[in-house]
């Protein structure tokens, strides 16, 4: 059953072969039997998803449910669920209950889904592997030694181990691609804009999106249709209607111009890594796609720019939590300077004080325009990369990760060599346009993925080449072993 895509999901629950209430419950069997050995969730609320799926039951028994009716899902615990633990896997908001549901929350509830619990992920979305959550480290499924990748850990590992068929994920740097590349699942991040934000706790505002982690590029795009659109309470989501996702995936790609960003290739990557998506390029040119080579000269400098605007973005979002108003509050502190310092310096972890301190660093007078100016303007020419580049093809190819799941403690006294992790993937946060990660093979057992990175608003031709890809092969449907 937990093989089943949505669309088989949803067949069965309209066909009566099962209700939602029994696929509720089975799901929550796999979580009780799971999720000691993998820690990917941090809150598990059995009884609203059952109370969801009866109501999901009575909509379908009444024939006007839709496509995700009755389909349970789990929330990265960044989004604000009403009445639930919205922790962003903090200790500052450890005993936090949102008060409102984010828009996207509101919007999968709206489409009927079941919401299982909140998944685990690193602090405040800081981190590629999980490693910095305050609830403790994820597991991989994959390999129980080796981290899920991050910060949308949690998403992915308990998809990956069939604790529930799609999740929910934010990309701020490369955090729904590169965790989904580790684990064998296919992860989008839409453009900037096209998911709201809205109830959706801020790490770098201007980079932050929302998306899907699922275990193909059809359920993905099932899922990231009901998600998407415009939200009048999120001032930089985009008034323009939503493609169909779903209907785009019937189309052939012949002719489809793919370019191969020739950065994106250089040292670094593994060499493992790079047989499995030279291979991934035979299958994509059998099915009429023709490849280039591309440059997008300014790629080296992406990680040194996300380094400097992310962290900005961050220390500015995060001064909100103050222990004033919500969050943790020291029990010490007998002045105001020292329950302002107390409070976030109990609160926060190493990696989130880090990013804070930093980014007060490149914002502040003196340094504004060597730092934080600069980095602005290198931003924009990475964007223009893009533009140019897309002018001449249609989809960018490249690897999503230099290598597959690494093990716990790795890069732990290294914090830069842990931010190279995210090389492939932050240029397509600092330009705003939508890319995605799918498997194409495994190297010693572990997952490899690869990454389409698309024009602004063109999700639909993404997934549908993912999907094509995964109509000719069947990596994706592979799964960990132990969770069957
Ligand atoms: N790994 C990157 C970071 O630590 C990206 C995180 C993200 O996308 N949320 O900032």
């Amino acid at each position: 059953m937990h093989k089943l895509s949505i669309k088989q999901l949803s067949d069965g629950l309209h066909g009566k072969q099962f209700s939602s209430r029994e696929l509720t419950q089975f799901y929550l069997g796999r979580i009780a039997r799971y999720e000691p050995s993998l820690n990917s969730l941090i809150t598990t609320t059995a009884d609203r998803a059952l109370a969801q799926a009866d109501a999901a039951d009575a909509v379908i028994a009444a024939g006007t449910a839709g496509p995700l009716t009755g389909v349970p899902l789990i929330q990265k615990d960044i989004f604000c669920t009403k009445g639930v633990r919205t922790s962003c896997a903090s200790k500052m908001l450890d005993k936090f209950i949102a008060p409102y549901d984010a828009t996207i929350v509101q919007k999968l509830d709206a489409a009927g889904m079941v919401m299982l619990g909140k998944a685990n992920m690193d602090e405040f979305a800081m981190g590629s592997s999980n490693e910095t959550s305050w609830y403790g480290p994820v597991k991989n499924p994959w390999d129980l030694e080796r981290v899920p990748g991050g910060s949308s850990g949690g998403s992915v590992a308990a998809v990956a181990a069939g604790l529930a068929p799609v999740a929910t994920a934010t990309d701020t740097g490369g955090s729904i691609r590169q965790p989904a590349a580790l684990t064998n699942l296919t992860g989008i991040k839409p453009t900037y804009g096209r998911v709201s934000r809205y109830g959706m706790i801020a790490f770098a505002s201007s980079l932050d999106q929302g998306g899907v982690v699922a275990r193909s590029a059809e359920d993905a795009a099932i899922v990231l249709q009901a998600m998407s659109g415009f939200d009048p309470r999120d001032s930089t989501s985009v008034d323009r209607p939503v493609d169909d996702y779903v209907a785009a995936l019937g189309n052939s790609i012949k002719g489809l111009r793919i370019g191969l960003p020739k950065e994106y290739f250089a040292e670094g990557l593994a060499p493992s890594s790079r047989a499995r998506i030279e291979q991934a390029i035979e299958v994509f040119k059998k099915l009429g796609a023709s490849f280039t080579e591309v440059s997008l000269p300014n790629s080296p400098l992406s990680v040194p720019t996300y380094y400097v605007v992310a962290p900005a973005e961050a220390s500015s979002n995060l001064s909100r939590f103050d222990g004033v108003r919500f969050g943790h509050r020291s029990e010490t502190a007998r002045t105001l300077e020292e329950l302002y310092k107390r409070s976030r310096g109990e609160g926060f972890g190493a990696e989130v004080q880090r990013r804070i301190m930093i980014g007060t660093y490149v914002l502040s007078h003196g340094y504004y325009d060597a730092y934080y100016l600069q980095a602005q303007k290198v931003r924009r020419l990475i964007y223009e990369d893009f533009r140019r580049a897309f002018e001449s093809v249609d989809l960018l190819l490249s690897p999503t990760a230099t290598d597959t799941a690494f093990k716990f403690g790795t890069n732990a006294d290294d914090p830069v060599a842990m931010y190279l992790n995210d090389i492939y993937t932050i240029a397509a946060n600092l330009a705003g346009i939508p890319a995605m990660s799918l498997s194409c093979g495994f190297a010693d057992g572990l997952p490899v993925g690869l990454q389409l990175m698309g024009n602004f608003f063109d999700e639909s031709r993404m997934l549908n080449a993912a999907h094509q890809y995964q109509q000719a092969t069947d990596w994706h449907l592979r799964s960990p072993k132990g969770f069957e």
